[in-house]
């Protein structure tokens, strides 16, 4: 029912760099924006299919409104979710970082505190991503929003799309770092 993503065939995925695989504790270590005793507790997934991803990225199942985001570095950040009581809470329903169209509980926006004492002072910057996280998933067409049934087309080739999220994302953790 989908149309093909012409975009994840070919040499263009080939030449996509995945991320260099992370150990747990070199992923604990790279977290910016918490105390190592809250990085001591987030809970990782199972395993990470490190050959399709641009950056690491989920919820601590043991902590669903926290996320986390591991770019390569590797530097991590650590976020917050809205809780779920308003679904007014979304307004855009684009990815600001692989610019997938999702219907409104597909986006979520994202708070991470700064890192540092400005952090401790409650100062925080926000952005709009993917609620799972799977940004890189939805770039190779490895994944699909739920409800969508019309595809974006787009001229870029894989792996310009993920050279453009990875700025956007990599914005991101430079505001959260500065
Ligand atoms: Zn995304």
């Amino acid at each position: 029912m989908w149309p093909v993503n012409r975009l994840t065939g070919g040499g263009a995925a080939a030449s996509v760099t995945a991320m260099e695989p992370l150990t747990e504790a070199q992923i604990r270590a790279s977290l910016i924006n918490c105390s190592k005793g809250e990085a001591s507790r987030i809970k990782m997934p199972p395993a990470f299919a490190w050959e399709d991803l641009d950056f690491l990225g989920w919820s601590d199942p043991g902590a669903p409104l926290r996320a986390v985001i591991v770019v390569p570095g590797p530097v991590g950040i650590v976020l917050r979710k809205p809780e779920r009581k308003r679904t007014s809470v979304v307004r855009s329903s684009m990815c600001r970082v692989c610019l997938t169209q999702h219907t409104s509980d597909g986006v979520t926006l994202f708070v991470a505190p700064l890192a540092g004492p400005a952090g401790r002072n409650g100062n925080s910057v926000g952005e709009y991503l993917c609620t799972d996280l799977a940004c890189s998933l939805y770039l190779r067409g490895k994944k699909q929003p739920r409800g969508r049934l019309v595809r974006q087309e787009e001229s870029l080739t894989l792996s310009e799309r993920v050279d453009r999220a990875m700025t956007t994302l990599n914005g991101l953790v430079k505001r959260v770092a500065a």
